[in-house]
């Protein structure tokens, strides 16, 4: 049996295949709009700025709820183990039930990895956004960058092979994710050049 046979091609239509099993748990979520973006962003911006402060890697990540505007949970990079997405999707999953998350959002100053993506995953949140890309960021860290050995994978790689949830991914943003890399450039910059 192939993969296509597992999971047939409608389950990516309109919310998968999970969705019409268990409606219950997929309410519709709210279209964001461009002002909710960018508002979401800068709020998960505001929260790697002091995580710089801290000493952390430029990283951080915003839960919104169904409103697309209350912010409900922050967090920023821990460490190279515990990332500011995946950290805040537990933490989100711990909080709130499955139905509800279905309706926020995840918002990310840079695109969530392939552990962080799978996370959001398991968490049952509905919708991510993100400013920077992954390929933006490979370029800030550059090769063999002991503070980040940036991966090759995407977002939307990820969710191609969890198709029983229509995540919506919205990213990367073109305004709001030059911001972000000139302001996490700051932190970048000194560990490329000492490994150049
Ligand atoms: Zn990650």
């Amino acid at each position: 049996m192939s993969a296509n046979d597992k999971f047939p091609a409608e389950a990516n239509d309109g919310g998968g295949s999970a969705a019409s099993l268990l409606p219950s748990l997929f309410p519709e979520r709210a279209p964001m709009t461009p002002a909710q973006l960018a508002a979401g962003v800068e709020a998960a911006l505001a929260v790697q700025r002091r995580a710089v402060t801290f000493g952390k890697r430029p990283f951080a990540a915003v839960l919104l709820a169904p409103d697309n505007e209350t912010v409900l949970l922050s967090h920023q990079s821990v460490d190279q183990v515990n990332h500011a997405e995946s950290s805040l999707a537990r933490l989100a999953y711990c909080h709130y039930d499955k139905a509800f998350l279905w309706r926020c959002t995840l918002v990310s100053t840079w695109e969530p990895c392939g552990m962080c993506t799978a996370t959001i995953y398991w968490a049952h949140i509905g919708r991510i956004v993100f400013a920077g890309s992954n390929d933006q960021l490979y370029e800030l860290t550059g090769p063999g960058n002991k503070e980040n050995f940036t991966m090759d994978w995407h977002t939307r790689d990820v969710l191609k092979g969890c198709p029983q949830k229509d995540i919506e991914v919205i990213g990367p943003l073109e305004a709001e994710g030059k911001i972000v890399v000139e302001e996490s450039d700051k932190y970048w910059g000194p560990t490329r050049r000492s490994h150049s």
